[in-house]
């Protein structure tokens, strides 16, 4: 379905980065890999991709703190793909603490990551979209881009600003063969989850097992996790033409958390 294709995924060498791009190449798109971790492992990765699938998959290292390595991603992932029709911005921490303790240093570096770096890469996108006249902009927000929780101050600000930013875009874009929406995942199990999980267990002195259980039914209905690979589904999805209208949206896949 998307033979042909180009992809940029922020922070996919881990989690929901990462099942984004395994969807996308399983339907034939080249991707662009991004995000720390173990030089071995990320290239055991992106070779995996590539023999699986037949695409081209590449990686490219750059710091989603600094704006000027953000535009060399994508200068550098439109000259290694010839182009970029996708965009996911991906990339993303967590710091929790209530404000009066939340280090200063821990706020940008979360605005900057969860929110300047898909302005940045937007930005630097935007004008090979429209040259093109197709494009789609992912944007990983969270259903804290709806709602709130305390302790997560620049976290729910970071991902209420995504959503924001994916409104503008899709009303900037919206006749040019564009579309740019954000999905809203609840609880997904991946490393920036199990270091929640693993940090409630220590701070009550109960099992992992049970912090895990609890950290889902706090929040959501169903007491379900969700995977990496259904929000890769989801993107694809919102990459394929039945999803060409759709824009500007905010799309939960939250096991009801914001329903409430
Ligand atoms: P993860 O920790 O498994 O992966 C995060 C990825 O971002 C990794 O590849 C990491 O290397 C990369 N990254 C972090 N800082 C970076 C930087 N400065 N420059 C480049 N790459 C960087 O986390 P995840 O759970 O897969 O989260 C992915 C996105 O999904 C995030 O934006 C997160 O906020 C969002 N999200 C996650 C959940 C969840 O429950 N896991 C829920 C809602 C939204």
């Amino acid at each position: 379905m998307l033979r042909g294709k180009r992809a940029i995924v922020t922070g996919s060498t881990s989690g929901i980065g990462q099942g984004i791009a395994a969807a996308l190449a399983a339907e034939g798109c080249d991707v662009v890999l991004n995000g720390f971790g173990d030089a071995q492992a990320i290239e055991r990765l992106r070779a995996g991709l590539a023999e699986r699938h037949g695409v081209g998959a590449h990686y490219i290292a750059a710091d989603m703190v600094k704006p000027a390595e953000i535009r060399a991603l994508v200068k550098s992932a439109a000259e290694r793909m010839g182009g970029v029709d996708i965009l996911v911005n991906n990339a993303g921490i967590q710091h929790v603490a209530p404000i009066v303790d939340f280090p200063e240093e821990r706020w940008d570096a979360v605005i900057a990551i969860n929110l300047s770096a898909a302005f940045h890469a937007t930005k630097a996108a935007l004008p090979l979209m429209t040259a093109q006249g197709w494009g789609r902009i992912i944007n990983i927000a969270s259903a804290h881009g709806l709602v709130a929780s305390g302790e997560k101050a620049a976290y729910v600000a970071a991902k209420h600003g995504l959503v924001g930013l994916t409104k503008v875009a899709a009303i900037e874009t919206a006749n040019q063969g564009i579309t740019c929406n954000a999905i809203c995942p609840g609880w997904v199990l991946t490393p920036l989850v199990a270091q929640q999980i693993e940090a409630r267990a220590r701070a009550q002195g109960i099992a992992v097992e049970q912090a895990r259980e609890d950290l889902v039914r706090e929040k959501q209905p169903m007491l379900d996790y969700t995977t990496p690979e259904k929000i890769g589904a989801l993107a694809l999805f919102l990459c394929g033409e039945a999803a060409s209208t759709i824009t500007g949206a905010a799309l939960s896949i939250d096991g009801g958390w914001v329903a409430q």
